[in-house]
């Protein structure tokens, strides 16, 4: 079955695309800039319209969303409204009190900022990063509902936030007449928890799901299955997938479930991806690209997002064992 390409995003009037753009990685000031170019260009002309950003994506911290806004103002001026721009707060961002986690000026001063980066006037989400455990709640969420109503942002989330801690957010954003968009988490074949009490929360509360890291940071690809290419994101960048991290039994999985994806007719990077769009709420899943390629190769998910219950039991044994 074909699967239509874009969502909606809970209850909400937001469709988003069943593959988004994370900039997270190789689009920081570090990194090339023709080539972060080619990624984003190739992932809008194939609809990948909602792209996923944070203050301290880089490095260094900021200089994703210049990138961006470069972009932004280079092709795609005409385009403002044909994209869904998300950007975030929650994480060291600046030195100080007042630059990390969840109080009113370390967020608003964030999104401040990160529309002056990207030369916009608002973004289309605002997310709390992460939790922060010393702030009141009321204070975070009550700077996600002035962000909207100071006309910065459009829609708010939140990301990282456990099953308990979300319903309390999600219960303060409606009393502020501000309701949560989504709920950003990592989710994978290989990282599982927010099935058990998240994702029923956000199916209940009528709030999307978007999964970040759906390919295990790249290790459920081909990518690892003659050893740690140079280019890749644990061969040349280890900050958050060292060397040590793609073990021989995980790469050993991820070719038992190259077998599987090829019966499907999919690659295995496709057949992630459409295993976690099968899970309500799930409606987008955020890939990051080191390539104009991927993208093309993630999009292709689309094709195929449904599974038979033996193909799930026999990932699920894969996984399991
Ligand atoms: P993925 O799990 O999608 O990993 C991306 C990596 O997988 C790529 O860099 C590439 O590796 C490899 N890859 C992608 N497509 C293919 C393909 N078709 N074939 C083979 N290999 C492929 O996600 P990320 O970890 O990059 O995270 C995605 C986004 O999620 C981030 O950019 C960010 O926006 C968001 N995020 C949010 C967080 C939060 O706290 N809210 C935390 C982390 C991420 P290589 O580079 O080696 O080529």
């Amino acid at each position: 079955m074909t699967g239509p390409f874009y969502r909606r995003c809970g209850r909400s009037g937001v469709e988003l695309p069943v593959v988004s753009l994370g900039l997270w990685h190789n689009f920081g000031a570090a990194d090339p800039f023709a080539t972060a170019r080619a990624i984003l260009l190739r992932a809008f002309d194939l609809g990948v319209v909602h792209l996923d950003l944070a203050n301290n994506y880089g490095p260094p911290y900021g200089s994703a969303e210049e990138t961006f806004g470069r972009i932004l103002r280079q092709d795609l001026s005409g385009h403002r409204d044909e994209l869904f721009v998300a950007t975030k707060a929650g994480y060291d961002m600046w030195p100080g009190p007042y630059g990390n986690l969840g109080s009113r000026k370390y967020l608003l001063a964030s999104l401040d900022q990160s529309l002056r980066r990207m030369g916009l006037d608002r973004v289309d989400l605002f997310y709390h990063h992460r939790p922060d455990p010393e702030t009141p709640l009321e204070e975070s969420m009550g700077a996600l509902a002035e962000a909207v109503r100071s006309g910065r942002a459009v829609q708010v989330g939140i990301s990282n936030y456990p099953a308990k801690l979300a319903e309390r957010a999600l219960r303060i954003l409606g009393e502020l007449g501000v309701p949560c968009l989504v709920h950003q988490a990592r989710y994978s074949m290989l990282e599982r928890a927010p099935e058990a009490e998240l994702f029923p929360l956000l199916e209940r509360e009528g709030v999307g799901a978007v999964a970040f890291s759906p390919l295990g940071r790249g290790l459920i690809t081909d990518r690892y299955f003659h050893g740690i290419p140079e280019d890749s994101r644990a061969g040349h960048d280890p900050r958050f997938l060292r060397p040590v991290d793609v073990t021989e039994a995980v790469v050993e999985k991820a070719r038992r479930l190259d077998g599987r994806a090829r019966a499907r007719g999919q690659t295995l990077a496709q057949m992630a991806l459409s295993w976690v769009l099968r899970r309500a709420p799930v409606t987008s899943a955020i890939i990051g690209a080191s390539r104009p390629a991927q993208v093309d190769d993630c999009v292709g998910a689309a094709r195929n997002l449904s599974f038979t219950r033996e193909e799930l039991f026999e990932i699920d044994a894969i996984l399991g064992g």
